[in-house]
């Protein structure tokens, strides 16, 4: 949107990827202003990261033609597990040797503005809840389904980060306590990214086609085709069984997560977003995904949520952490 149309005062949001940087800068209804997108390089270490990512606060605000200063405060959203109070990533999973880095005074350093920090899929979760699919609501899950699974818990203007920094890790719930439960890439079992992230779909499959199964899935395989969750939701659409199998025992998991969320917060809705949404809404197998999460949402819990609870698509795609680090700058500023 147009500067001259914005309402003061504007925050940035930076979302710290595995592969891309994402920045937004915002005025204070959320509307964007100005975008940024770069690589992580993560291979580069968390220092030149952090600068980059500061570097990008100030890209932004030369894109909106504002002077860096006019901004109120910039948010920041990592990969965790991270330590908010001491403002530092504990363990990033795909970004190696960056442990312990304390990348929210690093990043304000490079800016030179307040920045607020928060897990990457707690600022997604509260995008959605500011101005995406959950704006309506005064309650909200967002799950995300990618390479893991991400949770936010959003409970009216209170962003759910728990006493030790790991509140709402929602994709490390337990969906499965037997002794043969997949592993989850945290180290322990039976989480429910065990069994909906990308990766454990590409497993599932691999194992399957391994065991035997053949069809158009493990035919595309076998002539080389890379395994990804992309080929699965396609040979889904094209009907064949095995894939249509794959997807559908994925909305099952997340059905099943989803109840004891139910039955834990009572949340207004609860909205999927993340790359591994099978075409979302506008696909068929998207939609036949939700119903089938739907369906086992209703199977599992009270007739009172089986009826009003909202399960659906988030809408704000690859931008909700960014948008959403910035709502959470605005939030510790003070704003309704
Ligand atoms: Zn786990």
């Amino acid at each position: 949107m147009p500067l001259a149309e914005a309402r003061q005062p504007f925050y940035a949001g930076v979302d710290l990827g595995g592969t891309n940087i994402k920045a937004a800068l915002v005025d204070d209804l959320g509307r964007v202003v100005a975008f940024h997108t770069e690589k992580t390089h993560a291979d580069r270490g968390p220092e030149d990261a952090a600068a980059r990512m500061g570097e990008a606060v100030h890209v932004l605000a030369r894109r909106a033609g504002l002077a860096t200063a006019e901004l109120a405060a910039v948010g920041v959203g990592s990969p965790g597990p991270l330590d908010l109070q001491a403002g530092t990533i504990v363990r990033a999973g795909n970004l190696v040797g960056w442990d312990n880095f304390p990348l929210r005074d690093r990043v304000a350093a490079h800016c030179g503005l307040p920045v607020t920090f928060a897990n990457d899929a707690n600022a997604a979760a509260f995008g959605e809840f500011w101005v995406g699919a959950g704006r309506e609501y005064d309650s909200l899950v967002l799950l995300t389904l990618g390479t893991g699974v991400g949770g936010g818990i959003i409970i009216g203007d209170l962003n759910v980060e728990g006493a030790h920094s790991h509140g709402s890790e929602c994709g490390h719930m337990i969906v499965d306590p037997a002794e043969t439960a997949r592993m989850c890439p945290c180290g322990h079992s039976g989480h429910l990214e065990a069994y909906c992230s990308a990766k454990s779909l590409v497993a599932r499959a691999e194992e399957a086609i391994a065991a035997g199964a053949t069809g158009a899935l493990a035919a595309a395989v076998a002539a080389g085709e890379p395994l990804t969750p992309i080929l699965v939701g396609r040979e889904a659409e094209a009907g064949d069984g095995l894939a249509t199998e794959l997807v559908m025992e994925t909305a099952r998991w997340l059905g099943i997560g989803m109840v004891s969320l139910l039955h834990a917060i009572d949340p207004e809705a609860v909205m999927i977003g993340g790359a591994m949404t099978f075409g979302g809404e506008k696909a068929p197998v998207g939609r036949a995904f939700l119903e089938r999460v739907r369906a086992e949402v209703r199977r599992r819990t009270f007739p009172t949520l089986a009826e009003k609870t909202v399960i659906g698509y988030a809408s704000l795609g690859g931008d909700a952490g960014s948008i959403g680090a910035a709502g959470l700058a605005r939030l510790a500023a003070g704003k309704r």
